[in-house]
């Protein structure tokens, strides 16, 4: 595979093995044709959608091989791109680089980054899966959709007019022994409300749960025990505060009020 270097105009030279290229033709098919940049050299790449296609002669001279401390530093690279993937690419590459440096001097060219951008990112690409670019394109594997007791936890998946997921187990709603209170619209409202609480002012928050729990216990003492779960899990834990999961300030088209 070979990388392209690009600048702000878009791609300037190709790299691959160890030898540059510049655009030569554009061909009407939209293939286009890139020569070596030695200029006594006839060897060609042939490129469409950006794959390679041909590759043509052999090279009559001899390329600027790099050297074995260069080529080690790259390895290093590629493995620490797959090895910890929570860390941007461009941080281990700066990391790695200023290593290198401190080590060998700066004597010897070091490939930019824009040559191994290309190659960084598929490495990782082949232990991360993509980022969805919207939320229809979010997949959901299976050890997210079972809990551990293999039971389906998702009990909707609806796709318009937008993505909307529910976790729930069958078997823990029926332990609640509430299916006919969860008829009730009074229960309904609340449990929303419930639902609804990343949306509020963190300021409001405890008021708001303290409100919506208390009227579900009045309905049925048996919501006691949901109330506490989610008290004990988002409202009082260290780990899941509100700070963590609240979205007022994330909201970008709030409804505008009056009421302050
Ligand atoms: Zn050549």
């Amino acid at each position: 595979m070979y990388s392209l270097i690009r600048t702000q105009k878009g791609p300037t030279a190709i790299y691959f093995e160890n030898n540059f290229y510049r655009l030569q033709k554009q061909n009407k098919n939209g293939t286009k044709r890139w020569v070596c940049t030695n200029r006594s050299c006839s060897c060609s790449l042939l490129i469409k959608d950006e794959r390679l296609q041909i590759v043509r002669g052999q090279h009559n001279h001899t390329n600027e091989k790099p050297s074995l401390s260069i080529i080690q530093t790259i390895d290093n690279l590629r493995q620490t791109v797959c090895s910890n993937v929570s860390k941007p690419i461009t941080q281990i590459y700066n990391e790695i680089l200023s290593t290198y440096r401190q080590n060998n001097g700066t004597a010897e060219l070091v490939p930019m980054f824009d040559m191994l951008r290309s190659t960084l990112y598929r490495d990782r690409a082949t232990v991360l899966p993509k980022l969805p670019h919207s939320l229809h394109r979010l997949i959901l594997p299976n050890v997210f959709i079972k809990n551990l007791y293999n039971e389906n936890m998702l009990f909707c998946d609806k796709k318009r007019p937008s993505r909307i997921l529910g976790f729930a187990s069958i078997t823990a709603i029926k332990q609640l022994d509430l299916p006919d209170e969860l008829q009730k619209e009074s229960v309904k409202r609340q449990l929303a409300n419930i639902l609804s609480l990343p949306l509020l002012p963190i300021n409001k928050i405890i008021a708001a749960f303290h409100d919506a729990a208390d009227s579900l216990v009045i309905i049925n003492r048996n919501f006691q025990t949901f109330v506490d779960y989610v008290e004990k899990t988002y409202i009082t834990s260290p780990k899941f505060n509100p700070v963590n999961w609240n979205h007022y300030n994330t909201l970008s088209n709030r409804p505008r009020t009056n009421n302050q």
